[in-house]
Formats: structure tokens, sequence, C-alpha cells
């Protein structure tokens, strides 16, 4: 990498991958601030090659601007809205940034490689494994080229997005790759998500909501190896394809509070409630159409030479560490 246009990158996931790029790499961070940013993830950066520029994706002035000024190899697109909770009580919102959005940095790409040439440009949307839709309790793992079945606003947007990257390659034979991962987990996510959720709730002595059973299954995967994994596709990825990046870590929902329970147990023995935390978890109305199970088969990437490296049970341990000092004991 060289000229690197990273978009969302005051993100959960976008802020990890700028804090892994190679220090000779220059980055440029267009981020609209939005309640989700997390400015604090990237404090401290103090390097001369990074950037930061406050605005929308969908503003079509600026991103033609950036795109001339910086002249990228490589742009990032992790700019979405991303909760799902919130795109069921607001969907629009989801429909501007993830698929207006996405629609205007393809088309802003387009008209700039007219004028600049091909210069081996590459062009990297990051999506879900949450398109392929449900699962269901016995459906086997999704791989590529699965038909895609979203069920929450969310989703269907991320999906839309990802239909117009394809056209964008099959019609104008632009230079562009889509990524599906699977849960990620680690510092610096929103404290709305489930794990942040779930270790606020229990350093406050409060209920622990888990939705309906919490027997729904999910892939975690640590977000430093999603970071590792975009990274080898903006190398090694073949453009047009698509790739799965998964763990293959399932867990219930509810076995993964009770994991973070224990953790917290543990590390907060002096501030426990009589017990243990697991006594704050709180069954509450499942999430509207929420899905049972997600899950891939991510051969394509390991075929490219990536591999997981953080075993969950790690992973959520120092997580749990990280968030225990960030909102504090008690
Ligand atoms: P996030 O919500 O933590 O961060 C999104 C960032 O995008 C924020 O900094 C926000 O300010 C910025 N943003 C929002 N709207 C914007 C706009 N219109 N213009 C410019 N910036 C805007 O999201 P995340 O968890 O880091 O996810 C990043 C990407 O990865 C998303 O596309 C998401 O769909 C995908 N993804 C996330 C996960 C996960 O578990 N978090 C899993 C798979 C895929």
């Amino acid at each position: 990498m060289a000229r690197v246009l990273v978009t969302g990158g005051l993100g959960f996931i976008g802020s990890a991958f700028i804090r892994q790029l190679a220090s000779g790499d220059e980055v440029v961070n267009l981020d609209a601030l939005t309640y989700a940013a997390q400015p604090g993830a990237l404090e401290g950066l103090s390097d001369a090659r990074y950037q930061f520029v406050k605005g929308d994706i969908a503003d079509e002035a600026l991103v033609a601007r950036l795109l001339h000024d910086f002249r990228p190899d490589v742009l990032v697109n992790f700019a979405a809205e991303s909760h799902v909770d919130r795109s069921i009580s607001g969907p629009s919102a989801f429909a501007h940034t993830n698929i207006q959005g996405t629609l205007n940095l393809l088309e802003c790409c387009r008209a700039w490689l007219g004028q600049e040439g091909e210069h081996g440009f590459r062009f990297l949307q990051v999506s879900t494994d949450e398109v392929y839709g449900d699962l269901g309790q016995a459906g086997r793992p999704a791989v590529e080229g699965d038909a895609w079945r979203p069920s929450s606003p969310y989703a269907a947007s991320k999906a839309a997005a990802d239909h117009l990257a394809d056209a964008w390659h099959r019609t104008y034979g632009f230079p562009v790759m889509v990524s599906h991962c699977t849960n990620n987990y680690g510092p610096w996510q929103h404290p709305e998500k489930l794990i942040p959720l779930v270790i606020q709730r229990g350093l406050r002595h409060e209920p622990i909501p888990v939705y309906g059973s919490g027997n729904q299954v999910r892939d975690w995967i640590h977000v430093d190896d999603h970071v590792r994994a975009l990274m080898c596709l903006v190398t090694k990825g073949r453009l047009g394809e698509h790739y799965n990046i998964g763990a293959r870590q399932p867990v219930r929902n509810l076995d993964l509070v009770r994991m973070i329970c224990s953790l917290l147990d543990q590390l907060c023995a002096e501030n426990c409630p009589a017990g243990g935390h697991e006594t704050l978890i709180t069954h509450v109305e499942d999430r509207k159409g929420h899905d049972w199970r997600y899950e891939l088969h991510g051969e394509k990437i390991t075929a490219l030479g990536w591999r997981p490296q953080v075993p969950l049970a790690d992973g959520l341990r120092e997580t749990v560490r990280f968030y225990v000092g960030r909102f504090g004991d008690g």
C-alpha cells in the first residue's frame, strides 16, 4: 500500500485498520463524525502521513476533490450506519450512508479514474455476513456466491451497496472487491454494541439484556484478525470477487454473555454483585426479524494465506480488560 483513502476510519473497525497500517503508508481518513465515531481510538496518532477530513461519503464535491488532491492507490470503505436496532427504528440514515454514500464513492472514483487513467487503483467495499440472512439451525455455513437474503434494514442496505459494487465491476470494469465478515469484537466499539454494552451494564450492576432465549449463534472474530484479512485482500485479492472472512468460532449469544460475566467476576472481584455478574442477565423481548444463526466458510481468503490468529478466550479477556479500564470499575 502507499496512499490509502479510508472512509469511516474513526469507527470501530476503520480505526483498527488505520492503527495497523504500515508507517510508510499515507492515509486520509474521511469520516462524518457521527455518534458512532470514536476519536479516542486514534488519539496520539501524530504521524505526518495521516490526515483527517470531516465529511460525508455522499458529498460528491468533497469526495471528488479528495480523490483529485490525494490520488489514492486504495480506497477502503468502512463508513456505514452499522447498528441493526437503529436500522429497525430509523432506516433512512442507513439508505443514505450505506447505499447513497457507497454509490457516490463508486461514481466519484469512476469519474476520477476516467480522467486519471488506469493506475492499479483498488476499491475494497467492507460488507457483512448479515447479507446472507438467517442460516437457521441446520443450514450449512454461507459460501461466496450464495444468494443474499438480508433480514434487517441494515443488512438490506449493505446488500444493496454490494450489488452496486458488483454492477460497477461488471458494467464498467470498475476495480472493486467486496468482503463479508462475521461479528467483530475488540477495543473501541461503540457502547451500544453487545460486548461493550454487557461490560458497561455489568460494571454498573445493571440488568444485562439478552434478546429472547439467547440461543442465536454468531461467529466472533477479533477486529485485528479482520483488519489483517482486509490488508491481505488489498494486496492479494482478485478484483470483482467476494471474500468471506470468519473465525469459525460460533457461540450462542447467551454463552458469550456468560463468558463476559465470568471474566468480569475475575477482573473485578472487589466490585462483584452477590452471586456473580451472571445474576444480572435478563431475557428481554426478541429483536424484530432477528436472525437465528450466521456462519461462513472462508476458504477463498485462507487460500490467499490469511488465517485468524486470536482465539476467542484470549481476545475476549483482553477486550473485557480494555473496557473495564475505559468505563471504570463501577
Ligand atoms: P461503526 O459504526 O463503528 O463506524 C462507522 C464509522 O463511519 C463512524 O466513525 C461514523 O462516523 C462513520 N460514518 C457514518 N456515516 C458516514 C458518512 N455518511 N460519511 C462518512 N463517515 C460516516 O462501524 P464498524 O463496526 O466499524 O463497521 C465498519 C464497516 O464494517 C461497516 O460497513 C459494517 O457494515 C462492516 N462490518 C462490521 C462488523 C462488526 O461486527 N462491527 C462486521 C462485519 C462488517
